[in-house]
C-alpha cells in the first residue's frame, strides 16, 4: 500500500533555507506532488534525530526486553523524543523483527557487546579469551549492521581500578578483522589505559571516551575517529563511584575524576576537530528517550548549539550513511514550531514526524 504524497513547509537544516518540501513514494522531492497533503507549515525540518548509542532490548535495570510489546515500547520513547534512527551500540536481544514494523526508528546494529571473562555486566556480552576475540568479531560483522562493539576498559577486581580487557595484539587483530568484514569497530571505555591500543589499531569510534587526554584526542583528530560521550550516563558516575566505595576506593576516586573533567574532555575534543556525536546510552541504567538531554549537555560542555544539534541530526546522519532531506532521500524529518538552534528546548516538542514517508506524530 503506498502512503498518501504529502507536502511541508518551512525552514530545512541545516542550510537554514525555507523551502517547499514534497514526500512522494515514501522519499523527499522538491518537485511539486498535485494533490499532496500539507502536513507542515512554516516550520523548522530536522532531517531525523539519531541516538548514536542506544541499547534497544535491555530495560532498566539490565533486564532483558526480548518480546516484541516491550522493544516496540522502547523504540516508541525514542520515537516520541524525534530519534528516527539509533545505532544500537550492542544488545543481548535479536532485535531484528523490528525491522518489519514501519513505524518505528531505523536501527543500526552492532550485534552483541563482546567482553573478557567476567569484566563486564553479567549475561550481556559474549565473554572471549583474548585469542577467540578475532573470530568472534568476523561473526558479530556478519550479523550486525556495519559496526561491532568492544568493551574496552572495565573494573579489573583484582586491580581494584579500571583496567583495559584485552591486550594490544588481540585488539589489532579484531580490528583488522572487523575491518576486513567492511564493519566499523567502537569501544566502551571509561579510563585512559585501553585507548592508546584502540586507537593506534584504528578503531573508528569511541564510547564515552572519558579518559581521553589532550594527545589520544589529537591522534583521533588525525585519524578521524569519533567519539560518543553519553553525557546523559557520565551524570551518573558518582553514583557508581559511590556503590563501588567500599571494596574499590580507587575504582571510586577515579570515576569521580573522569565525571569531573567530563565536560572538558568532550569540549576539547570538539575542538581539536574529533567528531562528536550525540549517543544517550539508554537502556540498562538510562531511560530511553533523552536525546534532547544529550543534545543540551554536549551544548552545555562547550559545542555551539548548531554543533550539537547537527551531533544528533545532519552530522551523525552523514556519519551512519544516512540522507539527511534531500532529492530522493528516504523521508525521516521532525519538525519544530520554532528554530532549535536557537533553542534547544523546543527539541522536547516535534510538532510532526514524517518516517518512511508516512506521518507518525
Ligand atoms: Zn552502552
Amino acid at each position: 500500500m503506498t502512503a498518501p504524497s504529502l507536502h511541508l513547509a518551512g525552514v530545512v537544516l541545516p542550510e537554514g533555507e525555507h523551502r517547499d518540501v514534497w514526500v512522494r513514494d515514501g522519499r523527499f522531492t522538491f518537485e511539486p506532488v498535485p494533490g499532496a497533503e500539507t502536513v507542515a507549515r512554516d516550520g523548522w525540518l530536522l532531517p531525523g534525530l539519531v541516538d548514536a548509542h542506544c541499547h534497544i532490548g535491555l530495560g532498566l535495570g539490565g533486564v532483558h526486553v526480548p518480546d516484541l510489546p516491550g522493544l516496540r515500547e522502547q523504540a516508541l520513547t525514542d520515537r516520541a523524543a524525534g530519534v528516527l534512527a539509533v545505532r544500537d551500540c550492542g544488545s543481548p536481544v535479536d532485535t531484528r523483527m523490528l525491522d518489519d514494523e514501519p513505524d518505528l526508528p531505523r536501527i543500526i546494529r552492532a550485534g552483541r557487546h563482546l567482553a573478557a571473562p567476567r569484566r563486564y555486566i553479567p549475561e550481556l556480552a559474549i565473554e572471549l579469551e583474548p585469542e577467540q576475540l578475532a573470530d568472534e568479531v568476523r561473526v558479530q560483522a556478519r550479523r550486525g549492521d556495519g559496526w561491532v562493539k568492544l568493551v574496552g576498559d572495565w573494573i579489573d577486581r583484582g586491580v581494584g581500578d579500571l583496567a583495559p580487557e584485552w591486550p594490544a595484539d588481540a585488539v589489532a587483530a579484531a580490528i583488522a578483522a572487523a575491518h576486513e568484514e567492511g564493519a566499523r569497530v567502537t569501544a566502551h571505555t571509561f579510563g585512559t589505559d585501553a585507548l592508546p591500543a584502540l586507537i593506534g589499531a584504528g578503531i573508528d569510534c569511541i564510547e564515552h571516551g572519558t579518559g581521553l587526554t589532550e594527545e589520544l584526542i589529537g591522534e583521533m583528530a588525525a585519524r578521524g575517529t569519533a567519539v560518543v560521550p553519553t553525557l546523559v550516563n557520565v551524570a551518573h558516575f558518582p553514583q557508581f563511584a559511590a556503590a563501588g566505595e567500599k571494596r574499590f576506593p580507587t575504582y571510586a576516586s577515579t570515576m569521580r575524576r573522569l565525571h569531573a573533567s567530563a565536560g572538558a574532555v568532550v569540549r576539547a575534543a570538539h575542538d581539536a576537530g574529533v567528531p562528536v556525536f550525540a549517543g544517550t546510552d539508554a537502556g540498562g541504567g538510562i531511560a530511553h528517550g533523552l536525546i534532547g538531554d544529550e543534545i543540551r549537555a554536549l551544548h552545555e560542555a562547550g559545542l555551539p548549539a548548531e554543533a550539537a544539534l547537527g551531533a544528533a541530526s545532519w552530522t551523525a546522519r552523514a556519519w551512519l550513511g544516512l540522507s539527511c532531506i534531500e532529492e530522493g532521500a528516504p523521508a525521516d524529518v521532525v519538525v519544530y514550531d520554532a528554530d532549535p538552534r536557537a533553542g534547544l528546548d523546543v527539541l522536547a516538542r516535534p510538532v510532526r514526524m514524517v518516517l518512511r514517508g508516512r506521518v507518525v506524530a
